[in-house]
């Protein structure tokens, strides 16, 4: 299994909880000029307490080694631990344009969702794209995420601590 195979797995995303996403564009508002970007992850929607099959967007994980600046964010593949397993990306427009970059369709090759967050960072400015760059509806969920203090407190010894456990 290659390493964008196991990075990206399919499954039927639900949508993405609220918190997440102000979280996603809060970040993005903290990160301007600069362009901010994460990898999508989700909780199995049982364990959200949702009756249904699937699963919620609920964490983003920054990576180690973003290269940011006002142009474009690329993130050093070689940083990217072969077990996490992302169901998409988000990233920001600091020019506030909500369409996939050429390079941007490029990289949505991988993942069923890609999210796009503008400027100004109001809660609206953002859109949801496929693999291929279609604009697709992402749903947004009101759930009680558990733990969420810790949860987007990403550090390379917790991504070093999910690999021992993978
Ligand atoms: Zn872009």
């Amino acid at each position: 299994m290659g390493l964008f195979d196991a990075l990206f797995r399919s499954s039927e995303v639900l949508g993405i909880a609220e918190e997440t996403l102000e979280f996603a564009i809060e970040s993005s508002e903290a990160t301007h000029p600069n362009e901010y970007m994460g990898f999508l992850r989700g909780t199995e929607a049982s364990e959200l307490g949702l009756e249904r099959d699937g699963l919620v967007i609920t964490d983003i994980l920054v990576m180690p080694g973003t290269e940011a600046n006002s142009v474009s964010a690329t993130v050093k593949t070689s940083t990217i631990p072969n077990d996490v397993k992302a169901l998409g990306s988000v990233h920001s427009h600091p020019n506030g344009v909500l369409r996939p970059s050429p390079a941007d369709l490029e990289s949505f090759g991988r993942g069923s969702v890609h999210i796009i967050i503008g400027a100004p960072y109001r809660y609206r400015d953002w859109k949801a794209f496929d693999s291929s760059g279609q604009p697709q509806t992402l749903n947004v969920i009101d759930v009680d995420l558990p733990d969420s203090e810790s949860f987007f407190d990403f550090t390379q010894a917790d991504i070093d601590e999910e690999l021992r456990e993978w």
